[in-house]
């Protein structure tokens, strides 16, 4: 993705919408000359593709991550806009440079970025993306760090 004022192929992404089913507007960064631009990118073009613990294939759905951050920050006061943690967590995946990355590996990441933005949203993100029915895991991932 060129950076449409100096043409320098690398940019961050600092905002990911997605519109209808069809299309992600993304706000980029260029890491170069710092100007800010707006790119439409079709889903159907997004190479990335992520796999399950039952090994089934999808492509990744900026929806799916959208809707699950929206929910385990709902009710905490957040800094940040959704779009903005989804942004940053998309950051760190394109930064593994993968096509193919497993749900783990998402969920890895996004529990980072949102433990850097509340602790709360954090563990409402753990319990609902892990198999967590005994506290004791609970205990175990409010404990480490
Ligand atoms: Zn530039």
């Amino acid at each position: 993705m060129k950076c449409i004022f100096c043409g320098n192929p690398n940019s961050k992404v600092v905002d990911s919408r997605y519109l209808k089913d069809t299309s992600i507007r993304r706000r980029r960064e260029c890491l170069n000359c710092g100007k800010r631009f707006t790119t439409y990118e079709s889903v159907e073009n997004n190479p990335m593709i992520v796999t399950n613990s039952d090994n089934i294939r999808e492509p990744f759905k900026l929806e799916k991550l959208t809707e699950s951050i929206r929910y385990a920050t709902y009710c905490e006061d957040i800094s940040k806009s959704v779009e903005e943690i989804v942004a940053e967590i998309e950051n760190r995946l394109f930064a593994l440079q993968r096509q193919e990355i497993a749900t783990s590996d998402i969920v890895t990441i996004a529990l980072d970025v949102l433990m850097e933005v509340n602790s709360m949203s954090c563990l409402v993100y753990y319990t609902q993306h892990t198999d967590c029915d005994n506290f004791d895991a609970v205990r175990r991932f409010l404990n480490r760090g």
